[in-house]
């Protein structure tokens, strides 16, 4: 079939063949309008409009908002957001990849420390961001991971009393609707989950299914225990992941939340507007400074503004707005309102090491076969194009402490076939590792299949901290993760990649020939492959992200280590409140999407409870 590209067909036709072949070829690729998107209606608004709420940023969280509030008809609800609508390539989950560094994508680079991920492209780590609605939901791997109740305990232990386990549990339950047949086919599985909620959860249209089984299986052999679901199960324990794609399609929270409630005339949504600044009068929010279309406009909000902006803007929003450390105010000319010292403080991500195992499996995939599944997907949504094109679904969690039964690393695993052409690209748009370390990764793959773990640490001690780079709204703040500043990551880092590499002495990789091949650090190339020393040194040069910052604007008592209080409103202002990734007293140990958007769903609920006796 190869050998048919670019040639000449000599068979003779009396063009009846080739009509009806290119007829069929018309239909596939029509296909893809088959996949359900309608843009979002977008509203007029005029200078000084004012509402009852405003919501900025339409991701994980702020999608959730804006529909929930807008639920009472008796208010009117803006929802700002910088970027537009999220493109096909956002429905398709095996085009993940293809959203980064788009205008999709906010493509924020951290500060190089010199220490570091100095083995990536200038030593520093892209932070891909979602920038369309949706927000990182509609670019993420979609991995439906919710973490452990211990995580919530101490939540609430910490003093947030309205984050007990019950509450919790609760609004994950009010977001999911749980649609897999055989996961609602076991009672204790289908109990655990949601089945009215907008956010439709099941599994991936899987394709490397064989593999994958192989690598559970070898899993389980080095006592990470194969279990049903890993939302019920998450101690020592491997197996499929639930994901936020049902069909082969993506479930961001653009389609579950916003497309439903768009038509409702009391929520109104701005594409492409950036919000600059919140409007602060006697220490009470009372609307918002933003860019449009080259126009700068305020609009006000007579009840509350809520800050949805992730992480990384909202942080970056208060500060804009002189809310923040007032040195840090000082030094770029914006007077400060409330000196908030810990705004932008206690970043906090799920940092990611390549672990690369090599093996005689999978074979080299045929072209042929390529095509044929991106026609299964036009046709049916399965196939390559229906997962991530990053990662599998497989996963493995398990701990480096003893006497715990809390889960403190995690491996997902991502399979490359044998001499995989796009390989090179990937590493370095996607994980921005230098050219020779990607040099070092495609020779080997040039002969062998390739399974590359992707592991990461789920309870950090290490913190960074976001800054103002300027005072303008358009200049991208300085993000200082700070991986392994603390030396007992590292630590945790070499003990949780040692345990992960006992894979190699399972029956699976040992009839595959499997072996660690060496990454090209200089640096590490004095150290035994395999050893604790080679692993501390292979952390410390390749670190990066699994894309997971959170805690820059903690909830928690007070002003000097917090935020925002335990009902998400903002310490020292009035009427303004943050519910997003930045809120968590802790990180959690699952994937943050989950918790993002069972925070929006409680949130929510928290400022319909706060207005309840308010006449209208
Ligand atoms: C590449 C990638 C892969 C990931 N994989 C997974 C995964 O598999 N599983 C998982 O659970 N989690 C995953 N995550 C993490 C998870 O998706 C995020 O933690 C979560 O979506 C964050 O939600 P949020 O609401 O806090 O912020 P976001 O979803 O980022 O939403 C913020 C929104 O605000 C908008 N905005 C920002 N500033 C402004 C402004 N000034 N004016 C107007 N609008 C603004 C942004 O454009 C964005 O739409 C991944 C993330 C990424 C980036």
């Amino acid at each position: 079939m190869t050998s048919c590209y670019g040639g000449t067909c000599l068979t003779p036709t009396t063009g009846a063949a080739p009509m009806t072949f290119a007829t069929a070829l018309q239909y596939f690729a029509a296909a893809q309008c088959l996949l359900p998107r309608e843009p979002l209606p977008e509203a007029q608004v005029n200078d000084d409009d004012d509402f009852d709420f405003i919501v900025v940023g339409a991701g994980s969280a702020g999608s959730v908002v804006a529909s929930r509030l807008s639920e009472n008809p008796n208010w009117n609800i803006l929802l700002l957001e910088a970027g537009g609508d999220a493109p096909l390539e956002s429905d398709i989950p095996g085009l993940e990849g293809a959203l980064f560094g788009t205008e999709y994508d906010w493509h924020y680079l951290t500060v190089n420390d010199g220490v570091t991920s100095q083995a990536l492209i200038n030593g520093s780590v892209g932070w891909n961001r979602g920038k369309m609605f949706g927000g990182c939901s509609s670019i993420n791997g979609m991995i439906y991971l919710k973490g452990d109740d211990q995580i919530f305990q101490t939540w609430y232990n910490l003093g947030n009393k309205e984050w007990s386990v019950d509450q919790v549990r609760k609004y994950f339950k009010k977001a999911e609707n749980l649609q897999n047949q055989e996961m609602l086919k076991n009672p204790t599985i289908s109990d655990q989950y949601g089945h009215s909620g907008p956010l439709v959860i099941n599994k991936f249209n899987s394709t490397y299914s064989d593999y994958i089984q192989n690598v559970i299986d070898s899993w389980d052999e080095i006592g990470f225990r194969r279990v049903n679901d890993l939302n019920i199960e998450n101690f020592m324990a491997s197996g499929t992941v639930t994901a936020t794609a049902a069909d082969g399609i993506r479930q961001g929270t653009d389609k579950a939340y916003l497309e439903p409630a768009a038509n409702r005339p009391n929520l109104k949504i701005l594409k492409k507007t950036l919000v600059s600044k919140i409007v602060i009068d006697n220490l009470k929010a009372s609307g918002v400074e933003v860019e449009k279309d080259g126009k700068k406009i305020k609009l006000k909000a007579s009840r509350e503004v809520v800050l949805s902006a992730g992480t990384i803007e909202s942080p970056k929003l208060l500060m804009l707005s002189g809310i923040g450390p007032a040195k840090h105010l000082q030094d770029n000319d914006i007077t400060c309102l409330v000196d908030s010292p810990m705004v932008g403080q206690n970043l906090q991500d799920h940092c990611l090491v390549p672990i690369i195992i090599y093996g005689n499996e999978p074979k080299e995939t045929d072209p042929t076969d390529m095509y044929h599944s991106h026609i299964d997907y036009l046709a049916y949504r399965k196939g390559l194009l229906s997962h991530s094109d990053l990662v599998t679904d497989a996963l493995s969690v398990y701990t480096t402490e003893t006497n715990t039964t809390y889960s403190n690393v995690q491996n997902i695993l991502s399979i490359l076939p044998k001499n995989l052409d796009t390989i090179k690209d990937t590493f370095m748009s996607a994980f921005r590792y230098n050219e020779s370390v990607v040099d070092s990764i495609v020779e080997l793959n040039k002969d062998y299949g390739t399974y590359f773990f992707l592991f990461s640490i789920l309870k950090p001690y290490s913190s960074g901290n976001i800054s103002l780079s300027s005072s303008d709204p358009k200049d991208k703040p300085l993000i200082f993760p700070n991986y392994f500043k603390d030396p007992r990551d590292l630590a945790v880092a070499a003990a949780g990649i040692k345990m992960a590499t006992k894979i190699l002495d399972t029956d699976y990789f040992k009839s595959i020939g499997g072996f660690l091949g060496r990454m090209n650090v200089p640096e590490c190339d004095q150290f035994e492959l395999d050893s604790e020393d080679y692993w501390k040194c292979i952390s410390k040069n390749l670190v990066t992200t699994i894309f997971h910052p959170v805690r820059t604007s903690q909830m928690g008592q007070c002003i000097s280590s917090s935020v925002v209080d335990s009902r998400l409103r903002v310490h020292g202002v009035k009427n303004l409140r943050i519910i997003d990734a930045g809120v968590l007293p802790t990180t959690v140990n699952g994937n943050l999407n989950a918790v993002i958007i069972m925070i929006g769903e409680r949130g929510s609920d928290l400022i319909k409870e706060d207005h309840k006796n308010e006449e209208f």
